[in-house]
């Protein structure tokens, strides 16, 4: 039975299955391990695991490091845990390094069949003779060398005979090809460099373009999915497949990489603002990488649900930043826990109420089946500033004198008196409670439209508040991202909190009733948890 494709990768895969070319659908996600995965590996590491489980096929997690300058262990860590926080489960586990000695065999057979030669132009003198979109290029001097010389230097690059940059092996194809990427393209270089994983076995490397192709294939990859920007590389992918005769053909295919507004998703540029500490590190909650956007607390159910979403598509496009924070919200209002804090305290007393009880108060009035926490409710309280006016305008349903309003989970209270300090600030709000009005069981027949958070003030926890704006600030017309950066995208606040916040894990999220969503950082001390803002409560996103 036919499995109904979604998108026009699945369509070719269910023609290849449909034929018999394809048995077993097996992909691979290729990082290079030069930086942290980003939101835009989200995307690809989506659609390849998406497929791996849609056909009950495999996925393979290679690490593409066939370039020693700018590999590192450190990175090849950071991207497992990202994949497995994503929820995504490789069948294998590679690198291409290991196929050094087979690619190289590869290369031999390239020279053997004269489709390969080994040239002593300079890099620069290579790219000079490579023609322009609308002109041939101009053919190496060293382009005739016979097989038995070629075999002979190429072996003597190996084994370390040639400085660096002073020999390359090239492919033999066209020059005048109206493809620039099969214009002799470089296959080997002379790199002294030590590698993370091969150390210094190898002085010679293999380019992107040659290297990659045969990976696939060794692995027997079916479907090798990219981004767009590979689309002019496939003839040179397939004459690699074909040329090296590797018994297994992937097929490439391209899709349109994910673009998001005002998010920078290079990872040179994120290297640059862990370089500079312009953020706190790869992880800082404003970054776009992985492990930014789960310090975050964006669950990674939001993140596969986003990439769902948007769909696979072949045009190149942009999706707006508060879509993904759309769904975010979603999630969380789904299933985060409720609690009540308050940022800009004001004492409320109430005068009638002696003691203190438990009040049981839902977790959540979006869950399937209901859970309650117990909260303490005293004779003193706070209440957010904002919550109270001296002077309020018509139609305000919250605090101010003589005025009634509901306390979340628990009392109706009315304001008797107002105390003020020397400077004329609010100090305090003397207020009285209405015995029968107890959420659950009100039999006052009071009618309060005002409902308001509150903490008691015998037992909360003092946190810290990480409220957030976009790293990159409006678009000013500015062609380097870094001039971007706003300076004031990160402001802390004080809050006090009920205690099942200030106790809880790190990673641990909840909806701040009235204020927002947030999630318990690792920055967290006993005596005083930090919370990253997640997303506010408004959706600013227009559908
Ligand atoms: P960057 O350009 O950010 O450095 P990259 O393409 O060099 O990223 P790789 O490590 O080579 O990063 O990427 C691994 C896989 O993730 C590749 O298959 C690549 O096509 C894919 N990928 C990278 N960025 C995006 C994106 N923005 N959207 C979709 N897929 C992406
Ligand atoms: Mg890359």
């Amino acid at each position: 039975m036919e499995i109904k494709a979604n998108n026009f990768i699945e369509e070719i895969i269910n023609k290849d299955l449909a034929s018999g070319k394809t048995q077993e659908v097996i992909t691979r996600f290729p990082p290079e391990p030069n930086g942290y995965l980003h939101i835009g590996h989200a995307k690809s590491l989506c659609i390849n695991f998406g497929i791996k489980s849609k056909y009950n096929g495999k996925c393979n997690l290679r690490f593409d490091d066939t370039n020693p300058v700018k590999e590192d262990e450190e990175y090849v860590e950071s991207i497992k845990e990202d994949i497995k926080w994503l929820g995504f489960e490789w069948d294998n586990l590679l690198y291409a390094s290991d196929y050094f000695d087979k690619m190289f065999d590869y290369a031999v057979t390239l020279i053997k069949k004269g489709k390969a030669f080994v040239c002593d132009m300079t890099a620069e003198e290579i790219s000079k003779s490579r023609g322009t979109l609308t002109e041939p290029g101009t053919e190496s001097p060293w382009r005739n060398r016979s097989v038995e010389e070629n075999l002979d230097l190429f072996y003597r690059m190996r084994d370390g005979e040639f400085a660096d940059g002073t020999k390359v092996l090239r492919a033999k194809i066209d020059m005048a090809s109206p493809n620039i990427n099969m214009r002799d393209p470089v296959i080997y270089r002379v790199l002294r460099a030590r590698h993370h994983n091969t150390g210094d076995k190898w002085c010679i490397y293999p380019m992107y373009d040659f290297a990659h192709p045969l990976e696939d294939a060794i692995e027997g990859i079916t479907h090798s999915i990219c981004t767009l920007e590979f689309e002019d590389h496939r003839p040179i992918y397939d004459w690699f497949v074909r040329e090296c005769e590797c018994e297994n053909k992937p097929q490439q295919i391209e899709f349109a990489r994910l673009n998001i507004t005002d998010t920078v998703m290079s990872k040179r540029f994120l290297k640059r603002l862990v370089d500079e500490k312009t953020v706190e590190g790869w992880d800082d909650p404003r970054m776009p990488t992985i492990c930014g956007i789960r310090r975050r607390g964006y669950p990674a159910s939001a993140v596969r649900d986003f990439c769902e979403r948007i769909g696979v598509a072949k045009a190149n496009s942009e999706v707006e930043h508060t879509y993904l924070e759309s769904i975010v919200r979603e999630h969380l209002n789904r299933d985060a826990t409720r609690v009540m804090a308050v940022t800009n305290p004001i004492k409320v007393v109430l005068s009638n109420y002696e003691g203190s009880e438990l009040l049981t108060i839902e977790n959540n009035p979006n869950e399937q089946e209901k859970t309650y926490r117990q909260v303490t409710f005293s004779k003193e309280l706070y209440i957010d500033g904002s919550d109270f006016m001296v002077s309020p305008p018509p139609k305000y349903h919250r605090l101010y004198k003589d005025a009634y309003v509901r306390l979340k989970g628990a009392y109706i209270i009315k304001c008797d008196d107002v105390l003020f300090d020397e400077n004329g600030n609010v100090k305090e709000l003397v207020c009285s409670y209405v015995p029968t009005s107890k959420s659950g069981n009100d039999t006052s027949g009071l009618k309060v439209k005002g409902v308001i958070q509150w903490v008691d003030a015998n037992n909360f926890d003092t946190v810290t508040l990480r409220r957030f704006k976009p790293l990159l600030g409006i678009n000013n017309g500015e062609a380097d991202y870094i001039n971007r950066v706003d300076k004031d995208s990160m402001r802390l606040e004080e809050a006090f909190v009920e205690k099942a916040a200030g106790q809880a894990q790190v990673e641990d999220k909840f909806q701040f009733m009235r204020i927002g969503y947030f999630v318990k950082d690792k920055l967290s001390t006993t005596e005083r948890a930090v919370f990253n803002e997640i997303v506010g409560l408004k959706d600013s996103f227009n559908k």
